[in-house]
């Protein structure tokens, strides 16, 4: 009797113990819960004071991307001016052109309205996204108001001399640094503009097999693809990418500024088109029509020099064919490729393939400044 008395004390004694223990255990993680909040409270008013440092905008901001819109650029206008929106000002996406086949495709199977075309710039609150040259951006550009540039490029022409959010980060898409600063600034995306966004990223980096993906591009596109119920992932690229090489309807001209950019570099201008195939024997009928069309677009652009990059990108085929539009360019892709590519008279063969911005441009600005002509 007296022996089960004890027994009994023993385990009122455990019981008690152990309900201590848990109270205090959950206390605890209140505590750290709440200091958690705080702390990432804290990181928004941080991250959000610089939208302070603006100071008042009087009037609309309108978020552009690059001339030859791409799916990077129009998601990242889109998503931007709903960022700005959300945090209470009047901005609106704009474009700076036709949207190529690949953009029109996932702005459609999205429900996604085109955003409008801004024709001139003059006297407008700009932000820049995915791009910060003057020859990629608005006409009337130099007589705007730039309030932000958010890009994933190199540092192009455009200054303001004003205090501006100026967010470039070396990650794959412009789209994944806009979900970034929406994180950092607390606010949750709407699934019409994560649409826009899981098409940008695929878009940008090659549905995350360019080697310009980053784990940030990553946990982007995953999150993103949750907000827009796009369950399949790799699917939807494959349809992006089918819409991406069909030129129907398009003249060998218009597929040249399909997706086609301009640059300066040793006192040279000159300006490079990206063109899409499947396989090889598609790709070198666009290698002879970009051959052919180029030389008379160098008149009308004012360009020194062009080229065309015919590029097969797609399951694991990586091939590029540089395509030089005259003798001046030729030289210049020569001095750079002619080692490591295949010349065959019209076009270089370099396999795997290059990217324009990681290896073609710097490469052309290389030579353009060590051999600067006249
Ligand atoms: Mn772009
Ligand atoms: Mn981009």
């Amino acid at each position: 009797m007296e022996k089960m008395k004890n027994i009994w004390k023993w385990i009122a004694l455990v019981i008690v113990i152990a309900a201590v223990g848990i109270g205090c255990f959950f206390t605890g993680s209140r505590i750290e819960t709440s200091k958690y909040q705080a702390e990432q409270e804290l990181n928004v008013k941080l991250n959000r004071s610089d939208l302070d440092g603006l100071g008042e905008i009087d009037g609309t901001i309108y978020v552009a991307g690059h001339k030859s819109p791409d799916a990077d650029t129009v998601g990242s206008a889109i998503a931007y001016a709903a960022l700005l929106k959300k945090l209470g000002y009047d901005a609106v996406p704009v474009v700076l052109g036709d949207i190529n086949n690949e953009t029109r495709f996932v702005l459609k199977e999205g429900g996604i309205e085109t955003p409008q075309l801004l024709e001139d710039a003059s006297g407008c609150n700009m932000v820049l996204v995915d791009h910060s040259e003057y020859t990629q951006s608005a006409d009337g550009l130099r007589d705007a108001n730039v309030v932000s540039i958010i890009d994933h490029h190199g540092d192009g022409s455009v200054t303001t001399g004003n205090p501006l959010i100026y967010d470039a980060r070396p990650i794959g898409s412009t789209a994944t640094i806009i979900w970034i600063r929406y994180r950092n600034y607390g606010i949750e995306v709407d699934p019409q503009a994560a649409f826009a966004m899981v098409g940008s990223i695929l878009s940008d980096t090659k549905n995350l097999k360019s080697n310009t993906t980053t784990f940030a591009d990553r946990e982007a596109l995953r999150a993103l693809a949750e907000i827009a119920g796009i369950k399949d992932t790799d699917t939807f690229y494959q349809k992006m990418y089918q819409a991406s090489i069909s030129y129907e309807g398009k003249t060998d001209e218009e597929i040249f500024f399909d997706d086609y950019k301009e640059y300066e570099s040793g006192g040279k201008k000159y300006s490079i088109g990206c063109v899409n195939a499947y396989d090889e024997a598609s790709a070198a009928d666009l290698v002879n029509r970009m051959a052919k069309v180029i030389p008379g677009t160098l008149a009308s652009t004012g360009m020194d020099m062009s080229f065309a990059q015919v590029s097969i990108f797609h399951d694991d085929i990586s091939i590029t064919y540089l395509v030089p539009g005259d003798d001046a360019a030729r030289e210049v892709l020569e001095t750079a490729f002619g080692e490591k590519a295949e010349y065959n008279g019209t076009s270089f063969r370099l396999e795997p393939g290059i990217s324009r911005k990681q290896v073609l441009v710097p490469a052309i600005n290389q030579i353009l400044e060590a051999y600067p002509h006249e």
